[in-house]
């Protein structure tokens, strides 16, 4: 047997990243992590929360959770995606072409953020259906409609339970 040496490959590397940026996030019921990357380099991070220097959910509202909206998500946070894009706008980077590594599939209000900055790719780790018992995976179907690819992490390109 000839003694093999594998190198993780990049995909490997930011979603490990994104799962330990989540994390970080001061939301009590759903903690999401994402990495822009483009050309294999990072271009931004983002978890979810509200704006900085606002709310930390966790401390200000232990016992009740988040406040919610309408849909029954954190009404105050800004989601992972958008914290992650919304950087990368504010320094300039450029985000055509990129790929959007996240824990969680796309929201169907993100995936129409992300296809407005022409993302390219995006790897996700979770089904957002299943988190939200919602029957069809509507960012990652709108996203896939009008051409962006999507792929589940580990399960490949569409995702096999979608
Ligand atoms: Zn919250
Ligand atoms: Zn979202």
């Amino acid at each position: 047997m000839p003694i093999t040496n594998p190198k993780p490959n990049f995909d490997d590397i930011y979603m490990e990243l994104a799962i330990n940026l989540a994390k970080r996030s001061h939301c009590i019921k759903a903690q999401v992590g994402a990495v822009l990357a483009r050309d294999t380099r990072i271009i931004s991070i983002g978890y979810n929360g509200p704006p900085a220097e606002t709310h930390n959910c966790d401390e200000e509202f232990p016992l009740t959770g988040c406040p919610r909206d309408s849909k029954g998500s954190c009404s105050l946070a800004l989601h992972a995606e958008q914290n992650a894009i919304l950087y990368a706008v504010k320094n300039g980077s450029k985000i055509e072409g990129s790929t959007l590594y996240v824990t969680l599939a796309p929201c169907i209000s993100c995936a129409r953020v992300i296809y407005t900055m022409k993302i390219s790719k995006v790897i996700f780790l979770d089904s957002y259906a299943a988190y939200k018992g919602i029957g069809v995976e509507e960012g990652a179907e709108f996203l896939k409609t009008f051409g962006v690819e999507v792929e589940q992490y580990g399960v490949g390109a569409g995702g096999a339970v979608l």
